[in-house]
C-alpha cells in the first residue's frame, strides 16, 4: 500500500468548542434556565467555564473512561458537561429522568456511574433514587450557591461552587478518536435498557454529517433551538453542529409546551427546531387557539416517530414553516436519513409534495439495506419492504456490557438490525412503514400502522391517533384504531371510518375505534404502543362489525391508492 502523507489527527468532541470559541466567540448559547430566568454567554465564555468544569472533575477523581451521569434539562450547564466530561476522557452519560424507577436503576448500575450531575428540580427524584445507585461516588446540585436546595443527598456539592475557584484554561489530553466519550441508553420497551457507547470519532463526524445534508439548514446567523431533550441520543447532534457551523444555540430548559416554546422561539429569533411530533403537535394545538404565529422560524425538523402529514402541512401551509422528517436511531447517533429537499421536492405539488415529505434522504457516511422475511435482499424500488439494516461510522458495532444484545442487533456481516421495516426508492430516500413489532398482520398481509394514523390524523376533528393489532381468531390481528380528538370537537367512530374510506384499503379499515382523551406517550414523547396494548390489546372486535365473507378474503382486496 503506498501511504498517505496526510497528517493524522484525531477528531474530538473538545476541538469544536475550542473552534467556536476562537472564530465565533461571541455567538450566543441561550438558555432557559430551570430557575427561571434566560442565560446567555458567548462561545467563548462557554469554553472558559468548560475548562473550570474540567478540573473540576479532575478534583472529583474522574478518570479517563469514567461514567459520568446528567440528569438534566436543556440548559448552559448541561451543554458545559457534554464538553467538560467527554474533554478529560470521561464518558457523559445522560439519563432520562422520565423512565421508570427500575429502569434508572438498571441503567446507572449497568454504567457504573461515579457521579451525578442533577439539575436543582429533579434533586427529588435523585434522593428517592439515591440509596439504588451503589456505584455514585458523587453527587453534584447544578446550581449556585443561593439556589442550593436542601437535601439529602450524600455530600452533594454545589455545581457553581466547583466551578468558581477553577482556571479559566486547561491542557486537554489528546486522547485516541475512538475513546468512548458519550453514551444513551434505549428506553427498552422489552427487556433491560440496552447502552450505545458513542465515541469521539463518531460524534464529530455525526455532526458533520449533519452539517454536510444541510436540510437542517445551519450556519452562521442560523438560530437552532433542539426541543429534543439533551438527555435523549445527544439532542440529536445539535450542541455538537451548531458551534461548528457558528450558530447560535437556544436551549429550551424543561418546558416543552407550545406557549413555552413559541415565546422563546419569536424571543431569540429562532430560526431552526427539532424535535419530536408531540412536541410540534403541542405547538400546533397551541398557535390555533391562541392565534399565534411564527415571524422568524423558517425549518422545523420532526424525527423520532412518524411525522403527520396533517401536521406537516398545517405548519407549511398555515405558518410558512418548511418541515422535513430525520429517521434515527439511539443506536445511530441518531440521525442516519434526514428531509427531501432539491429538485424533485421543489417540483412537487399538493399531495405529491406531501407524500415526498414522509421520505427521507439518506446522509453520506451511513449504508442502508432491505432484508426481506426470507433473509434475501429486497430491491430498492420504493415499493418492496424489508427489515432496513444499516452500517456507517455513527452506528453501534454492538451495546455496552450486552452480549446477548449485541447478537440480537448484529448481522453475522456487521449490519445494525434497526427492527424497523422500510421501503428504499433508486434515489436513497427512505419511508418508514413501521416497527417490527408495531405492524398489523391480518390475513396473512401487513397492515401499516403509520399510513393508517397518517390518515386518521388528516380528519379535521383528530388530534392523535394511534392503530394497534386486536387478536382475531380468523385473521390473526385486526386494526383497532385509538383517537385522541381535538379540544372541543367529539367526532364520532361513524366519522372517522366515513374518512377513511377511499384513503385506505378496505381490509386495512379498523375493526374497532375507540376515544380517549390523550394517548399515553413514552418518556421520550412517542406515542407508547405498550401501554395502548395493555390496556385495549385482548379487546373482542364488536360483534356487530362485518367481517368479509369467506368468499372475499381481504388479502385478495387491492389497495385502493
Ligand atoms: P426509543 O423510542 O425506543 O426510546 P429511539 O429513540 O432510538 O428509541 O427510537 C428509534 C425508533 O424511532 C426507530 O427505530 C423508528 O422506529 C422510530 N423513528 C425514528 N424516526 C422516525 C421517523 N422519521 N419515522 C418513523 N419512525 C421513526
Amino acid at each position: 500500500m503506498l501511504q498517505g502523507r496526510m497528517m493524522d489527527r484525531p477528531l474530538l468532541i473538545i476541538d469544536i468548542l475550542k473552534h467556536a470559541a476562537d472564530a465565533f466567540p461571541a455567538v450566543e448559547v441561550v438558555s432557559r434556565t430551570v430557575e427561571g430566568p434566560v442565560h446567555r454567554y458567548g462561545y467563548a465564555d462557554a469554553y472558559r467555564r468548560v475548562a473550570r468544569l474540567a478540573h473540576a472533575l479532575k478534583q472529583l477523581g474522574v478518570e479517563e473512561g469514567d461514567r459520568v451521569a446528567t440528569v438534566a434539562w436543556n440548559t448552559y450547564r448541561h451543554f458545559e458537561l457534554y464538553y467538560g466530561v467527554s474533554g478529560v476522557g470521561a464518558v457523559c452519560h445522560t439519563i432520562n429522568p422520565r423512565l421508570f424507577e427500575d429502569q434508572l436503576e438498571y441503567i446507572v448500575n449497568h454504567a457504573g456511574d461515579r457521579a451525578v450531575f442533577v439539575d436543582a428540580d429533579l434533586v427529588p427524584l435523585a434522593e428517592k433514587m439515591a440509596a439504588r445507585f451503589g456505584c455514585v461516588e458523587h453527587w453534584v446540585v447544578m446550581t449556585d450557591r443561593e439556589r442550593m436546595p436542601e437535601t439529602t443527598l450524600p455530600g452533594a456539592l454545589c455545581y457553581e461552587e466547583l466551578l468558581a475557584d477553577k482556571p479559566e484554561t486547561y491542557d486537554w489530553p489528546e486522547l485516541d478518536e475512538r475513546a468512548a466519550a458519550a453514551m444513551c441508553y434505549t428506553s427498552g420497551t422489552t427487556g433491560n435498557p440496552k447502552g450505545a457507547l458513542y465515541h469521539h470519532r463518531s460524534t464529530v463526524l455525526h455532526a458533520l454529517g449533519l452539517l454536510a445534508a444541510g436540510v437542517v439548514p445551519l450556519r452562521q446567523g442560523s438560530v437552532v433551538m433542539p426541543a429534543v431533550p439533551m438527555f435523549h441520543v445527544q439532542a440529536w447532534g445539535q450542541p455538537y453542529a451548531a458551534p461548528i457551523a457558528g450558530a447560535k444555540i437556544v436551549l429550551p430548559g424543561r418546558k416543552l409546551d407550545g406557549g413555552s416554546l413559541r415565546e422563546l422561539m419569536e424571543a431569540e429569533g429562532v430560526t431552526v427546531t427539532l424535535g419530536v411530533p408531540t412536541v410540534w403537535l403541542g405547538l400546533l394545538a397551541h398557535l390555533r387557539e391562541t392565534g399565534g404565529t411564527l415571524t422568524t422560524l423558517k425549518h422545523l425538523m420532526s424525527g423520532g416517530s412518524a411525522a403527520p402529514v396533517s401536521m406537516v402541512r398545517a405548519y407549511e401551509e398555515e405558518f410558512g414553516v418548511a418541515v422535513s422528517q430525520g429517521w434515527g436511531m439511539t443506536e445511530t447517533s441518531p440521525v442516519c436519513a434526514c428531509g427531501a429537499d432539491g429538485p424533485r421536492m421543489d417540483a412537487a405539488r399538493g399531495d405529491a409534495r406531501y407524500a415526498l415529505k414522509l421520505k427521507q434522504r439518506r446522509l453520506f457516511g451511513v449504508e442502508f439495506r432491505l432484508v426481506g422475511d426470507d433473509g434475501e435482499p429486497a430491491p430498492l424500488d420504493g415499493e418492496s419492504q424489508g427489515e432496513l439494516q444499516c452500517r456507517g461510522p455513527w452506528v453501534v458495532g454492538g451495546y455496552y456490557d450486552d452480549e446477548a444484545a449485541t447478537a440480537d442487533a448484529m448481522t453475522g456481516d456487521g449490519w445494525f438490525r434497526t427492527g424497523d421495516v422500510a421501503s428504499i426508492d433508486g434515489e436513497a430516500m427512505l419511508q418508514i412503514a413501521d416497527r417490527t413489532k408495531d405492524l398489523i398482520k391480518s390475513g396473512g398481509e401487513w397492515i401499516s400502522s403509520i399510513d393508517l394514523e397518517n390518515e386518521a390524523m388528516s380528519h379535521p376533528e383528530v388530534a392523535e391517533a394511534a392503530a394497534i393489532a386486536m387478536p382475531h381468531p380468523r385473521w390473526q390481528e385486526r386494526p383497532m384504531l385509538v383517537v385522541a380528538p381535538r379540544k372541543g370537537a367529539s367526532p364520532t367512530a361513524d366519522d372517522i371510518r366515513g374518512h377513511l374510506e377511499g384513503r385506505v384499503a378496505r381490509w386495512w379499515m379498523p375493526d374497532d375505534i375507540v376515544f380517549v382523551d390523550e394517548l399515553p406517550h413514552t418518556a421520550t414523547g412517542k406515542v407508547s404502543k405498550l401501554r395502548l396494548r395493555e390496556r385495549f390489546g385482548n379487546r373482542v372486535p364488536p360483534a356487530a362489525r362485518t367481517l368479509p365473507s369467506e368468499t372475499e378474503p381481504w388479502t385478495s382486496i387491492t389497495p385502493t391508492r
